[in-house]
């Protein structure tokens, strides 16, 4: 008696037309139609039959904002050092590396200057998708530059909040950054408030 048999591979079905189509259109998870992705990306990311609103990447809802083109990028290559050599499940630089890897954003907020309606703004949005949108002393940096670059300049800032709060990987060096971006959004005119 045998022990095992041998399970036929499944077959798959054949690659026609409608497979090869099939990146070209998103089903709606909340009316559950099948939409057009040209059409949704012309309706901005919402659902032209039942209004739900789809998930917005960061880079993506800049270029809506922004005047074309006008986006330049800040604090790029701003990383963090990892000063608690924190691991939980894995080391916390790796699951940094992987998640930039992933996310294809080497932090959690994007931050830069650019144009609205032809006037220059500070501006930066958190993004989702990497880590939560938490913040951790990277993200409370640019936070704080986007305000600082306002200041400077005399524009207006405009940040896009999409956060689930303090990195927990950061622990106290997470916490400080309230404290630091808070006091920098403030007026520069009541700097003893800060
Ligand atoms: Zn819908």
């Amino acid at each position: 008696m045998a022990w095992y048999h041998k399970v036929p591979a499944p077959k798959l079905p054949a690659q026609d037309k409608r497979a090869r189509l099939e990146g070209l259109w998103i089903k709606c998870d909340q009316c559950g139609e099948i939409i057009y992705k040209q059409e949704v990306e012309r309706n901005l990311e919402v659902c032209p039959k039942c209004g739900e609103h789809f998930e917005l990447p960061v880079r993506r809802r800049l270029d809506l904002v922004l005047d074309p083109g006008s986006f330049v990028e800040h604090d790029r290559g701003l990383e963090s050092t990892d000063p608690l050599q924190f691991t939980d499940s894995k080391r916390y630089r790796d699951r940094i590396r992987s998640t930039a890897k992933g996310a294809g954003e080497s932090e959690a907020f994007v931050s830069g200057i650019g144009r609205l309606a032809g006037r220059e703004v500070s501006i930066g949005a958190f993004h989702f998708g990497f880590m939560g949108g938490s913040m951790g002393s990277v993200v409370g940096e640019k936070v704080t530059r986007i305000f600082e670059r306002a200041t400077d300049r005399r524009i207006p800032a405009i940040i896009f909040s999409a956060s689930g709060g303090a990195r927990m990987q950061e622990a106290i060096f997470s916490l400080m950054q309230m404290a630091k971006s808070r006091s920098r959004g403030r007026s520069s005119d009541s700097p003893a408030r800060g």
